[in-house]
């Protein structure tokens, strides 16, 4: 039994707080949350996500380079050659187990949003243009790669639009738009929820996790 955390006081309920309960909490609707919410959707789970922002406000929309992953459109490339430049990139304080992670699936990730319809911009023969950014190279170090991928100099702005654009076919996914977190809520030590606070019309709302789920 979920013990609510925030409540009206006793002596007089002045206002209503308003429960919402999902399979999981999303907080942010930039790239990552929106692609946090696709994946729990499409594995099947209740979503809401919420944000302060409409989603394709958020600050991804100021991302203009692009994105690297060594899908080799310009020249050969491994993504060890990426994973060489970004543990030397992090001056070897970044974690090498995530660095690999993000480095083998940068390509798939690519693709991923190129299903999803992102434009990215294209070599005269139909490939996903790459450029020179970042310090990347290739042959750990020997030559200056073109490894990073882009729509333009507005990657962010599209990444985010066809991400929202992919999000809404998700019936599973509630948005919860212009709602300002105020604070977490925590069970035994557990988030289990949030507090937030609609925009429009200043009331409050409770968005709690399926306490089974939020216990995993
Ligand atoms: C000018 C610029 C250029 C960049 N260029 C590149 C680039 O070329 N390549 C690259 O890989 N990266 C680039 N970056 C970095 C990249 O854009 C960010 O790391 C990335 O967009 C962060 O995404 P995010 O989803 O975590 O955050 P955001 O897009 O900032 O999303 C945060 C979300 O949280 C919500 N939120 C925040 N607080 C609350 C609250 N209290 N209640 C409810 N919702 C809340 C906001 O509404 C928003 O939806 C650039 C960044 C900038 C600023």
């Amino acid at each position: 039994m979920m013990m609510p955390i925030y409540k009206a006081s006793k002596r007089k309920a002045s206002y209503t707080i308003h429960q919402h309960q999902h399979d999981c909490l999303v907080i942010g609707a930039g790239g990552a949350g929106l692609r946090a919410a696709v994946g729990l959707a499409e594995a099947k789970f209740s979503v809401a996500l919420v944000s302060k922002l409409f989603p394709t406000r958020s600050h991804t929309i100021a991302a203009q380079g692009g994105m690297n992953a060594s899908i080799g459109s310009m020249h050969d490339d491994d993504w060890r050659w990426h994973f060489y430049d970004t543990v030397k990139g992090s001056d070897w304080l970044g974690d090498q187990d995530s660095i690999q992670y993000l480095t083998r699936n940068a390509p798939n990730c690519v693709y991923e949003l190129e299903n999803m319809g992102m434009p990215f911009s294209r070599t005269k023969d139909g490939r996903i243009y790459q450029r020179s950014f970042g310090g990347g190279t290739i042959k750990n170090g020997k030559e200056i790669a073109k490894r990073t991928c882009a729509v333009a100099d507005r990657t962010g702005h599209a990444l985010l639009h066809t991400l929202y654009g992919y999000s809404t076919k998700f019936k599973n996914v509630n948005l919860f738009s212009e709602f300002f977190v105020l604070d977490l809520l925590i069970q035994d030590e557990q988030i289990v929820g949030a507090l937030a606070l609609d925009m429009d019309d200043s009331s409050l709302h409770s968005l709690t996790v399926d306490g089974a789920i939020a216990n995993k």
